[in-house]
């Protein structure tokens, strides 16, 4: 069973096509949500309907015209969907948190990794992240631009094992299901080629309307990062559970990977730094037999230059190297922290990234 799942909801799927949010069924949603949070899985909802939202109070449809009345409709909106998503997940128990991204906070690897810790202390406290674009700041230069491609950023942000992008068409077709009567849903796709990809348009002809280009775009990211993708009608009944129980419902693109390879070409793709870490037999014991971070303590000493967030090598103090992994701090940092319990670090630093020098998670044994 699929154990961590970004479910993302079009503007269409929570409005229905209509001027506000349906809340009756967002209900619904929320309720298909809640199930799997109980069950254990960890739940993150890439959410639109801002500007949606922002319309439904604001009025002014001018507003909707420029950048500027976009970023206002935005403003007003997304807290009051905020708002809808909090009492809703109440309901249930479940706490929810906001994230709002732009490209400039991903863009590189140290502010990646911190949306990262982020995104994985939320879903440590089992508060259903509920992230959508940070509208009224984007600017067209460090915009996603649309929230399917947002949606697949939160796959590899959260190293989700499932992707679905609930829209208001029940999948890919063949062709354009509203003027071609033959048009046959697309099950599953195995290979997104320039065939597929005309399909799916993006000039108006085509499904292109319905942001299936889009939709493919943010599948085929999301598959390589070791993910499971169903694309699928938002508004059909149960169908979250049913996706997640493995019916088979709208199109499916299969993971070409397992999350740890996708999660291995991360750790190895970083700057490669000839930074090392020599760690006391303790700590090496602590990663190789017990799989275990690496804590300050059991660092002995920190050698070359390297940033938070590069590649580095652990050894122990014979030389043998023992795994490789991101460090969570710089070199500079690490010096000062060495040795020293993790409680220890904001008195040396001033600051804390966390109790662990190199996350488990980030870490392949050699
Ligand atoms: N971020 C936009 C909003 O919340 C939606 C963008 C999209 O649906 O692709 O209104």
């Amino acid at each position: 069973m699929h154990k961590r799942i970004v479910i993302k909801l079009g503007t269409s799927v929570l409005t229905g096509g209509t001027q506000h949010l349906d809340r009756a069924h967002m209900v619904e949603l929320v309720r298909q949500c809640a199930g799997l949070h109980r069950r254990g899985c960890d739940v993150i909802v890439v959410t639109s309907g801002a500007i949606a939202a922002g319309r439904e109070r604001l009025g002014h449809p001018e507003l909707s015209a420029t950048v500027t009345g976009k970023q206002v409709l935005a403003a007003v909106g997304q807290s009051r969907l905020m708002l809808v998503w909090e009492n809703l997940f109440e309901i249930y128990d479940i706490l929810v948190g906001q994230m709002l991204l732009t490209r400039a906070d991903v863009k590189n690897r140290q502010r990646f990794l911190n949306a990262r810790d982020m995104l994985h202390a939320l879903l440590e406290y089992r508060i259903v992240p509920i992230i959508n674009e940070n509208d009224a700041v984007a600017t067209a230069e460090i915009k996603v631009g649309d929230n399917d491609n947002l949606s697949a950023l939160a796959v590899l942000l959260a190293e989700a094992d499932l992707l679905l992008l609930l829209t208001d068409q029940p999948g890919l077709f063949t062709a354009d299901p509203r003027t071609d009567p033959d048009a046959q849903l697309i099950p599953e796709v195995r290979t997104i080629d320039e065939t597929l990809r005309r399909l799916a348009g993006g000039s108006g002809s085509g499904l292109g309307v319905g942001g299936m280009s889009t939709k493919l775009q943010a599948a085929d990211v999301a598959r390589r990062a070791g993910a499971d993708v169903v694309i699928a009608a938002g508004r059909a009944a149960d169908v979250i559970t049913r996706i997640v129980n493995g019916e088979t419902v709208g199109t499916r693109f299969p993971a070409l990977e397992t999350p740890l390879e996708s999660r291995k070409r991360w750790i190895f793709g970083g700057t490669t730094t000839d930074g090392r870490l020599v760690v006391d037999a303790g700590a090496a014991r602590a990663l190789i037999r017990n799989g275990k971070s690496l804590l300050p303590v059991g660092i002995r000493g920190v050698e070359g230059d390297f940033e938070r967030g590069d590649t580095v090598l652990i050894v122990g103090v014979k030389g043998d190297q023992l795994a490789r992994g991101i460090a969570r701090y710089s070199s500079q940092e690490l010096a000062q922290i060495m040795g020293c319990h993790s409680d220890q670090i904001a008195e040396r630093l001033g600051y804390v990234y966390g109790p662990v020098a190199v996350h488990r998670n980030d870490m392949i044994l050699l």
